[in-house]
């Protein structure tokens, strides 16, 4: 057989596998949305900006560091001083005052979200689990002031 015609046979070959694989591989995509077509309760896709009202962050998801508080609506900070430390880029300042019994106690929890890397490590470093990292997200402002946040409503505990 010469060149040309084992040249033309194999072009045949492929053109024909083309052929039959093109379509095969269309109707693996349409059987995909079909699925989800008729089992819309199986869609993992978030349709956001849509959706959010309803959107539920993971909860392995770090939005800003937020205090937690008791049922009383306490904080659980002593101003240790702990997560000032651990943090690598001193994003948090934690201003330590004294309560009427001389007890020191937290006066001011300073969190600079413009620097926060959203790392964790100050809410691993936290021995009282007084901080955690929150849920919420889009933070975008055309203020540097709106960056730097007072975390604590009250005085911490003594
Ligand atoms: S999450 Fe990381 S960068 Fe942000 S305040 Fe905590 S330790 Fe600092
Ligand atoms: S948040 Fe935790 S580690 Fe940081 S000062 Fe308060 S008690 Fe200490």
């Amino acid at each position: 057989m010469s060149t040309e015609k084992i040249k033309t046979k194999e072009y045949i070959k492929r053109y024909l596998k083309r052929c039959v694989s093109g379509p095969y591989s269309l109707l693996c995509g349409l059987s995909v949305t079909l699925r989800y077509f008729f089992n819309p309760k199986r869609i993992v896709t978030e349709q956001y900006p849509e959706n959010k009202k309803t959107l539920k962050m993971h909860n392995r998801f770090r939005g800003h560091v937020v205090m937690v508080e008791d049922e009383n609506g306490e904080n659980l900070c002593t101003a240790c001083g702990m997560c000032e430390r651990a943090c690598p880029n001193a994003s948090i300042n934690v201003l330590a005052t004294k309560n009427i019994a001389g007890k020191k106690v937290l006066g001011k929890y300073l969190y600079h979200f413009g620097s926060c890397t959203q790392c964790g490590l100050c809410v691993e470093a936290c021995p009282f689990g007084a901080i955690e990292m929150g849920q919420g997200f889009e933070f975008a402002d055309f203020s540097p002031e709106a960056f730097e946040k007072v975390l604590n409503k009250k005085e911490g505990r003594g």
